[in-house]
């Protein structure tokens, strides 16, 4: 497999998690768009949001996109990563797109348990899960479009690594 893989899902859905698994499995490096970002730009994504708002933070994520593209290349991408058509375009164009599809039901449940560290700024305002299930129903049509091969995500992330390479190799079967 030398074409990159892009995971796609909301905030829990597993792609880091499922990425380095993967990525392991697969003998490929793994990289993560928001954490590439924190360590280029030195800022978390609150920070850039703060300063530059969310569409400073958008372009910044176009950009990471492109940079971590690369043969042999486990990517997972930031939530809203596939708002922009461009970006859905350029996944489908260079490798192949992964959907991790859990409900939000099971998102919200396994954020609350694991909060992470400067968790980015809700867009909201309002409690977590409410917006997860905004959020999720907002995307879920994006996620879709962009992904070549749709996972249940529900599962343990051993079994969510089996299907997404049961599903690559239907692709290349
Ligand atoms: P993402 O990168 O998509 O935001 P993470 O991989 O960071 O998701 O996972 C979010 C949280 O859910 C973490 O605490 C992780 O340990 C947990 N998690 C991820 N995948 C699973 C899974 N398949 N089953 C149970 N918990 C999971
Ligand atoms: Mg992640």
């Amino acid at each position: 497999m030398t074409q990159p893989i892009y995971l796609v899902g909301a905030r829990g859905c597993g792609k880091t998690t499922v990425g380095v698994a993967l990525a392991q499995a697969l003998g490929c490096n793994f990289v993560d768009t928001d954490h590439y970002l924190l360590t280029t730009t030195k800022m978390s994504v609150a920070d850039i949001v703060a300063q530059e708002g969310w569409d400073g933070f958008r372009r910044r994520e176009s950009g990471a996109l492109q940079s971590v593209t690369a043969p042999g290349t486990v990517i997972a991408t930031g939530g809203g990563m596939v708002l922009a058509e461009s970006n859905r375009q350029f996944m489908r164009e260079h490798g192949v797109v992964i959907y991790l599809r859990a409900p939000a039901q099971i998102l919200a449940s396994r954020l609350e348990a694991f909060p992470e560290e400067g968790q980015r700024p809700t867009l909201t305002g309002r409690p977590i899960t409410d917006e997860i299930v905004e959020v999720l129903a907002a995307r879920e049509a994006l996620y879709n479009q962009a992904a070549h091969h749709v996972v249940d995500a529900t599962r343990s992330p051993e079994e969510i690594v089996a299907a997404v390479l049961a599903a690559l190799h239907t692709a290349h079967a």
